[in-house]
């Protein structure tokens, strides 16, 4: 923040460059003998007309301004033999910002999916072709039926694209965490926002982090408020659910968390506060 700050004052208050600036993956964090970067597409202002079950008293308290800070971002995992991505944005940004960490699309290995909403998938097609020829493509298989059932094109369109390297895969449930996708790596199911949204918990020696995806797209109000689901929501009731679970099981554990929809850095710790729901705190 101090950076941008200083940034704007020497450029004579044009904002161009403060948004150049917080779109770059700057933020890096490591994971025992792995490295996790933020690969930002943008930093925004969500509106309030998206929320569903907030009261004007939670907007009051949480959102005086009437806008919260919000973004697109997906995530690097470097461990020392793979580079996997984690969602791809909307692909705006996404192969600058890999080329900023001197990589190349052609030199990653592995693409998670969270869930295939079109900010999320937007980036594995280029020009309508592959664009990560040598990647394993993960998407949970309750995701990938329930876009195929609803004759989704731009979902269907990158399963056809990516038929040989598609794998579709069980989600574990959070009271039971057993099966790694990869070393390290294990995808815990978070239903509700879509029908298979995946969360991944990554793991090296004891350090680790959980990737969230779209667990939340309101860090303003659905961390005092869990409870306050969006309408992007397929399922607002199970989205709500499998936020409180997970607030509650990260909180406790003490993991820190990394989000599709945070604010620059995109990456904290989660309090419970006393009384009410929970606090993030930036990295
Ligand atoms: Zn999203």
């Amino acid at each position: 923040m101090k950076k941008q700050l200083i940034l704007l004052i020497l450029i004579g208050m044009t904002t161009i460059s403060v948004k150049a600036q917080s779109n770059s993956p700057l933020f890096s964090e490591n994971v025992g003998d792995y490295k996790v970067y933020l690969l930002s597409e943008g930093q925004q202002k969500g509106n309030t007309g998206i929320l569903i079950g907030a009261t004007p008293e939670m907007i009051a308290e949480q959102i005086p301004e009437g806008t919260f800070p919000n973004a697109s971002n997906a995530f690097l995992i470097q461990t020392p033999d793979k580079n996997i991505l984690v969602d791809t944005g909307f692909g705006r940004l996404l192969f600058d910002n890999l080329e900023s960490i001197g990589l190349d699309a052609k030199q990653i290995d592995v693409v998670l999916i969270t869930h295939m909403h079109g900010d999320h998938i937007g980036g594995l097609l280029k020009d309508g072709q592959i664009a990560f020829p040598n990647a394993d493509l993960y998407i949970a298989q309750p995701e990938h039926d329930y876009w195929v059932n609803q004759n989704n094109a731009g979902a269907i369109n990158v399963i056809n694209a990516y038929k040989k390297q598609l794998n579709l895969f069980e989600p574990n449930e959070l009271e039971n965490i057993i099966t790694p996708l990869l070393p390290g790596i294990t995808p815990v199911a978070a239903y509700g926002h879509t029908p298979g949204h995946t969360v991944f918990l990554v793991e090296s020696n004891e350090d680790k982090l959980l990737i969230w995806g779209d667990l939340t797209h309101a860090m303003a109000i659905q961390m005092p408020y869990p409870q306050v689901a969006v309408t992007y929501d397929v399922n607002p009731e199970e989205a709500v659910q499998s936020r409180e679970v997970i607030l509650k099981y990260v909180a406790e554990n003490k993991i820190p968390i990394a989000g599709m929809h945070i604010a620059y850095p995109a990456v904290g710790e989660i309090k419970k506060i006393c009384g009410k729901g929970y606090e993030f705190i930036p990295r």
